[in-house]
């Protein structure tokens, strides 16, 4: 048992000094699955910013945060807080992880508003921004009054 866990240690460590740490520079987060267009309108609004992406995965929709861990060291790209490392941290499997595992299998997969610009116009129409714009006017009359 003992040589095993060793086994595991030294092939993780062996596959994550090649790696440079995938696993540590993004988060992803399952969000509420979009119903009108107004839902669809805020996550254009998560593209509009830099390094987030949102997918779709098993049905189910997720926000990806392309963001490094502060702990994961620019030197030697290991974590800089090993022993300490978040349980999120430690259940990840090296076996299926960012570097040995397959292509992601996205059914949806946006990485800016453009995409998701487009998407809408095949949702809701090509007219799917004029919305905003009638909102405007309306705005603006309600104002002069
Ligand atoms: S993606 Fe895999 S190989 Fe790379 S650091 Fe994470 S566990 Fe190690
Ligand atoms: S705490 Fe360590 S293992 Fe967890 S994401 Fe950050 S660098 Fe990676």
């Amino acid at each position: 048992m003992a040589a095993a866990k060793a086994k595991t240690k030294s092939r993780r460590k062996i596959q994550c000094d090649k790696c440079g740490g995938l696993c540590c520079r993004y988060f992803a987060l399952p969000i509420d699955d979009p119903e009108d267009w107004d839902d669809y309108d805020d996550m254009r609004w998560f593209l509009c910013h830099e390094d987030i992406e949102v997918f779709v995965e098993e049905g189910d929709w997720y926000i990806n945060i392309k963001n490094k861990c502060k702990y994961l060291s620019d030197k030697n790209y290991k974590c800089d807080m090993y022993d300490k490392r978040p349980k999120i941290c430690r259940g990840y499997k090296m076996t299926d992880c960012d570097y040995t595992g397959k292509e992601y299998d996205y059914e949806l997969h946006f990485t800016n508003d453009h995409q998701m610009e487009e998407y809408m116009k095949i949702k809701f129409g090509d007219k799917v921004l004029d919305k905003l714009k009638k909102k405007k006017r309306r705005r603006k009359k309600r104002k002069k009054r």
